[in-house]
């Protein structure tokens, strides 16, 4: 991502939108985030970076989740509404997109939301961890 890797001058430990798709460590792309679909290591195998920076870090990911799941399930069911289909498909439509859709999405949100608390903290504190450097 360019417009990340304009603002910090270090690019060694930039932002990697790969390491987001692979759901590795923000600091080294190595150890990875998550542990199963549901949870998230204490920290980076590799380089020990702290997952858990503050408790209720996730939260707020979870909300913005929980908003981009509703964004993609609420319109899609009034359409399904007006159109008049079977009351069967308009009931389980909503289930099955919380299910598949609303997993996929906390899971990704949790880990750009890990990635962008990196890159805010590197560029507030000014000098990059040098431990990271891995
Ligand atoms: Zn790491």
């Amino acid at each position: 991502m360019d417009i990340f890797n304009s603002i910090m001058p270090n690019k060694k430990n930039g932002f990697k939108l790969s390491s987001v798709i692979w759901a590795r460590c923000p600091a080294c792309h190595q150890g990875k985030v998550t542990d199963g679909l549901f949870s998230i290591h204490k920290e980076c195998s590799h380089c020990h970076y702290n997952f858990h920076p503050e408790p209720g870090f996730y939260l707020g990911a979870m909300a913005v989740g929980f908003f981009f799941t509703a964004l993609v399930t609420v319109p899609p069911t009034i359409v399904l509404k007006v159109l008049n289909v079977d009351l069967v498909l308009l009931i389980t439509f909503p289930f099955v997109e919380f299910l598949f859709v609303g997993t996929f999405l906390l899971f990704y949100c949790r880990i750009l939301w890990l990635h962008l608390e990196y890159q805010m903290t590197r560029r507030l504190d000014g000098n990059p961890p040098t431990e990271h450097h891995l």
